[in-house]
């Protein structure tokens, strides 16, 4: 029998309460999947991974993510979480739980905000009736492509009144925060809007989380999970470290296109870098 997949809520409930986080890893392959498992393992904490909608389809869908995450899962003995990343609508939220997804986003933060409540609200209702967690998201996080002012960056961020107010309307478990952070590569040094944080976790009490993790200052980190950020998604270094690993491994004498070559580099990166994030973000529980 395969192992059940976990639900993220209590996790990181737990991590509100104790003042730490857990990483968020991009699930895009089975080996590089079970590098970070095997750490995650060695240090006893659950292995969360996120898994967009473009990675799905290199699994082949949904059910062979779950599968693949379950047989992970069937080869560690800590919880394994895997958490459907920036999912857009209802239908497709729908089907990542009818293929046991216990834990999902859902982002309508690019809807005006009662449209966002009532978009988050409904997969809510479906989700908690299957035991699933949810993610919200309010304020955008912007892509590392958008080119702006600060002052156009800074409204773009989580308002702390429409936080509380979207909590209560949604009945959502978990809040994605725009706090400065940005997805894919820093083309500016980052600012994360810490005062901002710090007002947001006094309005709301569910776990807080971040996007936009790779390349954001640590001490900023440290500083954002003290203010109940409990998870930081990790997706653009993963690929950084991959693309890197296997470029490099190539142009070495023997290489002979062999599998184990291509990824062994890769594979021990991916662990090392997956050790150190764990490691900064748990914190003292360790
Ligand atoms: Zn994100």
């Amino acid at each position: 029998m395969a192992k059940e997949l976990n639900a993220l809520k209590e996790y990181l409930v737990d991590a509100r309460e104790r003042k730490y986080a857990l990483g968020g890893f991009c699930f895009w392959n089975y080996a590089y999947g079970m590098s970070i498992a095997e750490v995650a393992q060695r240090l006893k904490l659950p292995m969360l991974y996120i898994i967009g909608d473009a990675e799905v389809k290199f699994f082949g869908g949904e059910r062979n993510a779950v599968a693949a995450a379950r047989t992970v899962a069937e080869n560690v003995d800590v919880p394994v979480i895997l958490h459907a990343d920036h999912f857009r609508d209802f239908e497709s939220i729908k089907r990542a739980i009818d293929a046991g997804f216990r834990s999902v986003m859902i982002d309508a933060s690019s809807y005006p905000f009662e449209e966002n409540v009532a978009r988050t609200a409904e997969v809510v209702e479906y989700a908690h009736k299957a035991g699933v967690s949810v993610e919200g998201e309010l304020g955008r996080i912007a892509g590392s492509e958008q080119k702006m002012s600060v002052d156009e960056a800074e409204a773009m961020q989580t308002d702390p009144d429409e936080a509380a107010l979207f909590v209560e309307q949604t009945g959502v478990d978990i809040l994605a925060l725009s706090i400065g952070t940005v997805h894919g590569e820093y083309r500016f040094p980052p600012r994360i809007n810490i005062p901002r944080l710090q007002k947001i976790s006094e309005k709301v009490s569910i776990p807080l989380v971040m996007h936009g993790g790779s390349g954001t200052p640590e001490e900023k980190v440290a500083e954002a999970v003290k203010y109940g950020i409990t998870k930081l998604n990790l997706a653009t270094d993963l690929v950084k470290i991959v693309g890197k690993a296997t470029a490099a491994v190539q142009q070495q004498e023997g290489f002979g296109y062999s599998v184990a070559n291509l990824y062994a580099q890769a594979y021990k990166d991916l662990a090392e870098y997956a050790e150190h994030k764990m490691r900064l973000l748990a914190g003292s529980i360790l």
